[in-house]
């Protein structure tokens, strides 16, 4: 059985294609790309194990180690594959976000003496029902008096998650399953995000049946990677992420767009799809046009034949025939008469056929109705009339 974790399954649900490069086919990115985001993410990440280390240790470090570790281990790591999407900002401004984070860390919670560290990036393994595998790293386990577990998770996002999104966040909450597969005898499991950049704590807790679900619903999404597998079904899904996607190179929504960036204006013009595409959208504006005209005209025809009691109007080699047809429209859905008229069908007992309330097959079927149904319809219908023009080759006589 393959092994899962959380980001696994993530890069599955944010993008089908993005899964298939990176976890089937196996494809490595010279050098290795990463977002400045998540360069900065290890980094702070990497402080706090270090302080962590000490803090087990009963050796704490000073806030200013902390930071002299940080920044020299920011150096160190950097390289050409770290990649700022944002332009605005420099490699400084990111840098200068951790050292904030970590700053803001050391003042809320030192001297770390509050519970004791239990592991540090420990591997977790959990085995589902289904006897399918999902593995994580918990950033720091914690214990708290003889049997309470607090799972920490250190985040460096800019964005701040409502309560409602932590208390169904899968990644801790399958950490939690592991937590209690190994010490079955934990009263109570916390699950503690640190939001570095607000300096704010989120924590939330998951009961045994919490638990059940999110298990069933884990093995649900493992089921649909190993459905898309089996058919190599793997599409692209378009979204904000692709700006930090290592992929965007080779992914058929943006091969052709990055490429082209890269080249001098002329060899800009001659390439075969920038010319397909000016010449489809420059056929599509005058097709629209011709379209427009093409309806003024039937307008004007159908005018004429109007005024003129005629059904034909004759020209140099075709005819045009114009009927005129009658129909009855009601109000439309979103109407505000919408609710007088369901409450009609619904004492007629008629609701169920028109329940989705399609405003033109009533009124096409409405003289099917009973009599009294028709009578309360009719006063919101209307008589609306249309006309049809055709052109047809005029025939020799
Ligand atoms: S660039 Fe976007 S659509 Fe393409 S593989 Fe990456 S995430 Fe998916």
């Amino acid at each position: 059985m393959a092994t899962y974790s959380h980001s696994k399954l993530s890069t599955f649900e944010n993008c089908p294609l993005r899964y298939r490069y990176k976890y089937v086919d196996r494809i490595k990115v010279e050098p290795e790309a990463i977002g400045i985001e998540a360069y900065l993410g290890s980094r702070v990440h990497d402080a706090l194990e270090w302080l962590y280390n000490h803090v087990k240790m009963s050796s704490t470090p000073e806030k200013e180690a902390l930071l002299d570790y940080y920044a020299k281990d920011w150096e160190k790591k950097w390289g050409e594959g770290v990649k700022i999407v944002h332009k605005e900002y420099e490699e400084k401004d990111y840098r200068n976000v951790g050292a904030t984070c970590l700053t803001d860390y050391y003042d809320h919670y030192s001297p770390f003496n509050d519970s004791t560290v239990v592991s540090l990036e420990q591997r977790i393994l959990v085995k589902l029902s289904d006897g399918s595998f999902v593995q994580g790293y918990i950033d720091r386990l914690a214990l708290k008096g003889a049997a309470e577990f607090e799972i920490h998770d250190y985040k460096t996002s800019g964005s701040l998650p409502a309560q409602e999104k932590l208390d169904s966040d899968r990644q801790l909450a399958l950490y939690q399953l592991g937590v209690q597969k190994q010490w079955p005898d934990s009263k109570k499991v916390d699950l503690v995000w640190h939001y570095l950049r607000f300096n704010k704590e989120l924590r939330s807790n998951r009961d045994a049946r919490q638990l059940e679900q999110l298990e069933q619903k884990t093995i649900g999404a493992i089921r649909a990677v190993e459905a898309a597998e089996k058919e190599n079904d793997f599409n692209p899904k378009k979204s904000e992420l692709c700006q930090w996607c290592e992929y965007q190179n080779i992914c058929p929504l943006w091969k052709h767009v990055l490429s082209v960036e890269l080249l001098s204006v002329n060899e800009y013009k001659k390439d075969g799809g920038v010319k397909l595409v000016n010449e489809l959208a420059q056929l599509s504006s005058e097709k629209k046009a011709l379209d427009e005209r093409l309806d003024r005209v039937k307008e004007a025809l159908s005018d004429y034949a109007r005024k003129n009691n005629l059904e034909v109007i004759t020209g140099n080699d075709y005819q045009a025939k114009v009927s005129f047809l009658e129909s009855i429209k009601l109000p439309a859905k979103s109407s505000p008469q919408t609710l007088e008229i369901r409450s009609i069908l619904e004492k007629a007992g008629l609701w169920d056929d028109y329940c989705c309330l399609d405003a033109a097959k009533l009124a096409r079927e409405l003289g099917e109705l009973p009599k009294p149904v028709q009578q309360k319809l009719s006063k919101y219908a209307s008589t609306e009339e249309s006309a049809r023009v055709t052109l047809a080759k005029k025939r020799d006589e």
